[in-house]
């Protein structure tokens, strides 16, 4: 047997009898609950190698990888581009990691006390009554948005109302956590300039509408200007609106979405409030509702009391759990640390900044890059595609030779209004240099796809992975490192 896989065996196994784990009787009563038929026989196979190569091992993989910390990040509907330090430096306070879900409330009134705040500061940035930080995500907020307005309308015994009203513009999550919701998608079309036809909603709207899912600015990056209209003619329906917070950040400090009529809304700590994506890994899609709507939130939720405690409810007409405990708390940390960083008045800010970055490249960039829409956008905006057509040179090649200037590719053909989408945000925290030099390449791409297309067409051609078969990847990905090893 080999040497450390050993020792680490003993120590899990026989050694553990006379271990004693840090004074945590959680994890204790778990250990000792393993059914000794259920505990690993024999050591996992796995490499063998010394910590000097697994540390090598990872650092170059972390620079092979394109994030945050070593280059832009244009991607659109994506938001942060920024994960401040700090913010991990708070999350990894032992103060909070030693925490146990199911430990007694009243020894973890500090933890208590920032979920509390940053429900506190989210309802008053959003215009709204109380808000739940138990979604996992923005994905995860609808759904928990969705049940909410369903057991609105059971409620008041209006249950016939199963329809829910979605954009053509909107996110691939919209009508997907509608569906989920039990919801049926009825689709309002845009005008040309992207916003909603509000001509085209009227008829739409009748007793079996449960409400509207809304982005405002909307996927294309352009603010509904119709919105006090569409919130009354919806609410006249007996609808609630629902309001989809990916695109908060150029309102932020500036406009609610509770001001404009919105009931239910969720907020993508990953979006606005710089936690990171985390590929795939733990997010958080706070929900909030208007006055009124507070009962239906999830379980559990954190109360405050009159003499300054706080307290774990359970709810009796909430809509019932939707995550683990109160969600993934290290995230709120994290946006906590940021909303405090910015403060009051700096987070007033963040919108300007961010729709004046978003117009800065825009029209430094529209002589190269077709603009379907023009006119000032918010934080975001959509090229579609090269200006000239007749290179032949797509907006996959555009991204893919971006990669070999060091910048990572904007969103490509998101949103599906336009052939060739091309959408770019690059939120408050860059500075102009920065944006200079992504103009500058962005203008150096278009030149060789007029003057040298095929080296377009081919990129990536500098970085360690070439082109790649996306259909084979798809269809037989490889997802064991034997598999990779046996294929050479
Ligand atoms: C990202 C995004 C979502 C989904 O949020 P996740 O946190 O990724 O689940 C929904 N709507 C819009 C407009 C988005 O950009």
């Amino acid at each position: 047997m080999k040497y450390y896989d050993k020792l680490i065996f003993e120590l899990s196994r026989e050694g553990r009898k006379g271990y004693e784990l840090p004074a945590n009787e959680f994890a204790k009563g778990s250990l000792d609950a393993i059914p000794a038929d259920l505990m690993r026989r024999e050591p996992a196979d796995l490499p063998e190698v010394s910590e000097l190569d697994v540390v090598r091992h990872y650092t170059n993989l972390s620079v092979k990888n394109f994030g945050v910390d070593t280059g832009f990040y244009p991607l659109g509907s994506c938001t942060m581009k920024y994960n401040p330090k700090i913010n991990e430096e708070v999350a990894a306070m032992s103060a909070f990691t030693g925490l146990h879900p199911m430990q007694d409330e009243k020894t973890v009134q500090g933890a208590l006390e920032v979920y509390y705040n940053l429900q506190e500061a989210l309802a008053e940035l959003a215009g709204l009554g109380e808000f739940t930080l138990n979604p996992y995500a923005g994905a995860h907020g609808e759904l928990t948005g969705l049940m909410i307005m369903r057991a609105y309308h059971a409620m008041r015994g209006d249950d016939r109302r199963r329809k829910v009203i979605v954009p053509n513009s909107a996110h691939g999550t919209n009508p997907a956590s509608a569906m989920v919701a039990g919801l049926e998608v009825v689709e309002v079309k845009s005008k040309p300039n992207g916003s909603i036809d509000v001509e085209d909603l009227k008829p739409l709207l009748n007793d079996e509408i449960a409400g509207i899912m809304m982005t405002n600015p909307n996927t294309l990056g352009m603010f509904e200007t119709e919105i006090l209209e569409i919130a009354q003619l919806v609410h006249e329906a007996g609808g609630l609106l629902y309001y989809d917070g990916a695109n908060l950040n150029p309102l932020l400090g500036k406009v609610r979405p509770g001001d404009m009529g919105f009931d239910i809304m969720h907020i993508n700590l990953h979006k606005t409030f710089s936690t990171p994506h985390g590929g795939g890994g733990p997010g958080s899609g706070p929900v909030g509702v208007r006055k009124g709507l507070e009962d239906l939130l999830p379980n559990p939720r954190v109360k405050k009391e009159a003499d300054g405690t706080f307290r774990i409810e359970w709810g009796k007409d909430s809509l019932g759990s939707i995550s683990a405990y109160l969600g993934n708390f290290g995230v709120m940390l994290k946006a906590y640390a940021y909303i405090l960083t910015l403060g009051k008045e700096n987070i007033k800010n963040v919108g300007p900044m961010a729709t004046l970055n978003a117009n800065y490249i825009k029209e430094s960039l529209k002589d190269d890059y077709l603009l379907p829409i023009s006119g000032v956008c918010k934080h975001e905006f959509v090229f579609d595609g090269l200006k000239d057509k007749s290179t032949g040179v797509t907006t996959l090649n555009v991204a893919k030779r971006l990669l070999d200037y060091g910048f990572h590719a904007p969103t490509i053909y998101f949103p599906l209004l336009f052939h060739e989408s091309m959408m770019i945000e690059p939120t408050e925290t860059e500075s102009l240099e920065t944006l200079d030099e992504f103009i500058e390449v962005m203008h150096k791409v278009a030149k060789e796809a007029r003057e040298t297309p095929d080296d377009v067409k081919n990129a990536p051609l500098t970085t360690l992975v070439r082109k790649l078969d996306e259909t084979t990847a798809a269809k037989n990905p490889i997802l064991n490192y034997k598999t990779l090893k046996a294929q050479g």
